[in-house]
């Protein structure tokens, strides 16, 4: 295998995927790669898999070829690889081939594996780089894509682009069935004979695609900010660029993620990413898909720690993962902070950088708290007087409910299956809090409306966009709440259905955003020492 030569590059290039399907379509495809050039990608792949199989699409390629702003790379990619094009390999080479011989060939043309095993096919794309003098000859990248999973023979695969002297670049991509998936994908990148992109499909593949970087992946493929990607889990180029200063990860780069399920919905990688840019940490923050089993946990975290290169150095840990956290750290031998042993849920993992010592701890309660406090106009070690009924007897609501009654406030729990609102308040009620022994009860439904609350905590999903129920409020409409404190812990969006309701019923309103960045800013002062400003951000 040749080296990509003069493509070769130190740096991970940002390709971005425009699709032109018409002729009729290539000048707006053009305007696309010039906002991916102003954007920062290097390189643009033009995906011509419907536009190739028309009689007439020589002009348009060779336009879109001689007007392109970025180098390029021109790709067919067939049904059977994820793609749209159903026409014969041959058919295939013969356009791949007329671009490879015209006036400005593409600087590299993606052929699939699957393609150069026909031999017309094969014959007609050598044939056609023969022809080319050297210095204005693409570059062949050899790819194979599997929708369903990881390719069976996938180093069978490797080993045959990598010894074809041929392939420039191998490219292997197959759709992540965990985040596991991802640290195979580093494996055939430090283990390459050649110029390689190894990257996974999928939500649970972003990972890959970013931090392939550090691994010293050739190029990684992203898409514009207003078009869906040409591949699942593609990012865009401006979060590539901006959010993940892709051009700046290095192979000592610390990786920190967000572990749940689903994560999509995660400000984390926003909100981390920001910080660490500010403060010049030479770390990036990931969206870590993990399926909710205590199983698919313990065997993710366990891989991802162990990775001997990976270099993780801590997690957000969210739903439906905080309980199934405390258990790993304890089954490790790992220590847990106070909040997490008294609450039994913990969203934060750090990893100590030399013993590797794990750790687990909460900062939903103290972020809850100090919010909550500031709305109510007093310390947040010190709400003794004060009755505060929280919505939910999950994670979030049992941090809360510890942090509210540990400053001795008359804590209500008030949930959807009653029994899991006793249990909560049966594992806190009379243990010594900082102002005394805690009180915390279960209500049922009935009790919201008993007008003896000074503050309401929405510690449900409801409200939240894609959760269960988005339009719904944990709140009845007859409840009065002028004048008490209203927090919802959802977050996105900032204005749930329960903020406008209170808002416009005369409530003092906390918005989830507030209690999120101050969680964060917790979770960035664990692991790096330094507490970030929760105004140097925008949560989207
Ligand atoms: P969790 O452990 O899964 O608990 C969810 C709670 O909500 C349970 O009590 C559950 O009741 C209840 N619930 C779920 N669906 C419901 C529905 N359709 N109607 C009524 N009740 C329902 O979740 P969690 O970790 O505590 O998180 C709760 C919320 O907090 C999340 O939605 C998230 O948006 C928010 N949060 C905010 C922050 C922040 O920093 N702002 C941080 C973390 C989480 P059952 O017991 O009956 O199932």
């Amino acid at each position: 295998m040749p080296d990509a030569g003069r493509y070769a590059s130190l740096m991970t290039l940002v390709a971005c995927s425009v699709t032109v399907d018409r002729p009729d379509l290539v000048s707006p495809a053009l305007d696309r790669a010039q906002g991916a050039k102003a954007d920062g990608a290097d390189v643009v792949e033009w995906r011509i898999d419907l536009l190739a199989k028309l009689p007439d699409a020589g002009g348009a390629i060779q336009r879109l070829l001689r007007e392109s702003p970025l180098p390029a790379i021109l790709t067919i990619r067939s049904e059977a690889e994820g793609g749209a094009y159903d026409g014969s390999p041959i058919d295939a080479a013969r356009v791949l081939a007329a671009a490879i011989v015209c006036g400005t060939p593409p600087r590299f043309v993606d052929v699939e594996a699957a393609l150069l095993r026909d031999h017309r096919a094969s014959d007609a794309v050598h044939a056609a780089l023969a022809g080319v003098e050297e210095s204005r000859r693409p570059s062949l990248v050899v790819s194979l894509h599997d929708m369903a999973g990881r390719p069976t023979a996938l180093w069978t695969e490797l080993e045959r682009m990598w010894s074809d002297p041929v392939c420039h670049v191998a490219k292997v991509a197959w759709t992540a069935r965990t985040v596991r998936d991802n640290l195979e994908a580093f494996e055939v990148l430090g283990s390459r004979q050649g110029p390689t992109i190894a990257l996974c499909m999928g939500e649970q593949g972003v990972l890959s695609r970013v931090m392939g970087a550090k691994f010293g992946a050739f190029l990684t493929f992203a898409r514009l900010d207003d078009e869906e990607g040409t591949a699942p889990g593609q990012p865009t180029v401006r979060e590539l660029v901006d959010r993940y200063r892709i051009k700046a990860i290095t192979n000592r780069t610390r990786v920190y993620g967000v572990v749940g399920w689903p994560v999509s919905h995660s400000r984390g990688p926003v909100v981390h990413n920001a910080w660490f840019g500010q403060m010049g940490l030479d770390a990036r923050y990931l969206p870590l898909p993990v399926g909710p089993t205590w199983e698919s946990f313990k065997a993710s975290l366990s891989e991802l720690i162990e990775h001997p290169t990976l270099g993780l150095a801590g997690l957000s840990v969210t739903l439906p993962h905080k309980e199934h956290l405390v258990r790993f750290v304890q089954e490790r031998g790992g220590a847990r902070d106070d909040a997490s042993l008294a609450i039994g849920a913990a969203n934060t993992l750090v990893i100590d950088q030399e013993s590797r010592a794990l750790r687990a701890c909460n900062t939903d309660a103290l972020a809850g708290i100090e919010s909550l406090a500031e709305a109510l106009a007093r310390a947040s070690d010190d709400l003794r007087g004060l009755r505060v009924a929280i919505l939910g007897a999950g994670g979030v609501a049992r941090a809360l409910a510890w942090a509210c009654a540990n400053a001795g406030a008359h804590v209500v729990v008030i949930n959807r299956t009653h029994e899991r609102a006793v249990e909560c308040a049966r594992s806190l009620d009379g243990r010594p809090g900082k102002r005394g022994p805690m009180r915390v009860e279960a209500g049922d439904a009935a009790s919201i409306g008993c007008g003896c609350f000074h503050a309401f905590i929405n510690a449900t999903p409801l409200g939240m966009k894609d959760g269960p129920a988005p339009d719904e409020s944990p709140i009845p409409d007859d409840v009065a709440l002028d004048g008490v404190v209203v927090m919802d812990t959802v977050y996105v969006p900032e204005r749930t259905p329960l903020v406008q309701q209170a808002t416009s019923r005369g409530a003092r309103v906390v918005t989830g955003t507030g209690m999120f960045l101050r969680q964060a800013a917790l979770q960035c002062e664990l692991w790096t020492g330094t507490r970030p400003s929760t105004i140097s951000v925008q949560v989207s």
